[in-house]
């Protein structure tokens, strides 16, 4: 029994080790507070001469009385500069409206409209995990990521502050299945040390994964191809491996010369980078509002975990580490702690 438990987990952990976590973003605490202050010009008196002084009677100094008025400095603070600053905000780029027309899929994204007029930001949450929102005109949009293994037929998200439910429905799509051929059979009927391994990686990407939601004040999305190359495999590939099936392809995969440089798809936070059994070397990024990259079969690692990444900044180089039948790069994106269709949002 066991045996068969763990059998079905390294199904699990194939698909799972694609996902990530969170950058820092900017925290009210760090809204910068401006204060007025007085310019104060130092004269050194020893560098002008002597005849440069006033030489002007001066007004007489007035002596403060104990009970004065308030100080005219005090009576020109200015009241504005101490309103609370609003949080940032994230807008919604433009190239990413050709996402209210596509439907919604397993796999997919759910375009959903918020009627929230708040100027914050709202909180949508969908199977318990929070979604990107972003702002849209004088309204918010919410990008939701629909599991692949999600069951056809009505959604919903809930805005956790108001309570109000916005339905979407999830339709079929049909994805191909793929056979491949491995060379190294352990990689695919991994033996008992393996399987330990496996267990102590997929807990270890599952902790990456659940990095807390950050909030943004620029979109995480769109982001840009990690590699440019041949799209060798689409995300959702039902897959056997020597015939035996096993759990769906939950990244694309692009194929490319082994050692060609592989960019982050968008700025963020390195969450965490490892070598393990099926992804091989791999890099987790976490770019804010629950949106994570993840970068598979890597020949080199050229990050560290906790080190801030631009976008299109070099993260690694294409290789085949892991359980893959040549170069190429897996990569993986993430929404709502989602795996989903990478190609949807570059
Ligand atoms: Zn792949």
């Amino acid at each position: 029994m066991p045996k068969k438990f763990l059998i079905i987990g390294v199904g699990a952990l194939t698909c799972v080790s694609c996902a990530i976590a969170p950058m820092t973003p900017p925290q009210p605490s760090s809204v910068p507070i401006i204060e007025r202050q007085e310019k104060v010009t130092r004269i050194d008196e020893r560098q002008i001469p002597a005849e440069s002084f006033p030489v002007k009677p001066q007004p007489p100094v007035a002596v403060p009385s104990p009970i004065a008025e308030p100080s005219p400095m005090v009576a020109t603070i200015d009241k504005r500069q101490f309103t609370p600053i609003p949080p940032p905000v994230a807008w919604l780029p433009t190239s990413l409206l050709s996402l209210r027309n596509i439907s919604t899929v397993p796999g997919g994204i759910a375009w959903i409209t918020l009627s929230s007029q708040s100027d914050t930001s709202p909180k949508i949450m969908y199977q318990k995990h929070r979604a990107v929102v972003l702002r849209h005109g004088h309204g918010w949009v919410a990008i939701v990521g629909v599991p692949l293994d999600a069951k056809l037929g009505q959604h919903s998200v809930i805005d956790q502050e108001t309570g109000e439910r916005y339905s979407f429905r999830v339709k079929h799509k049909k994805y191909k299945t793929q056979r491949l051929r491995i060379k190294n059979k352990r990689k695919v009927n991994p033996n008992r040390r393996d399987l330990q391994r496996i267990e102590r990686e997929y807990l270890e990407i599952k902790a990456a994964l659940a990095t807390p939601w950050k909030t943004t004040s620029t979109s995480p999305l769109p982001l840009i191809l990690p590699v440019q190359g041949r799209f060798s495999s689409p995300f959702g590939l039902n897959r056997y491996f020597n015939g035996q099936r096993r759990n769906p392809h939950k990244g694309l995969d692009i194929a490319a010369r082994q050692g060609t440089p592989i960019i982050a798809a968008a700025a963020g936070k390195v969450i965490n980078t490892g070598h393990y059994f099926f992804t091989g070397k791999t890099v987790f990024i976490d770019h804010g509002q629950g949106v994570v990259t993840l970068y598979g079969h890597m020949n080199k690692i050229l990050v560290s975990p906790g080190e801030i990444v631009e976008k299109r900044q070099i993260i690694g180089r294409v290789g085949k580490t892991g359980r893959a039948t040549g170069p190429h790069l897996h990569w993986g994106v993430s929404l709502n702690n989602t795996m989903i269709d990478p190609i949807l949002l570059k």
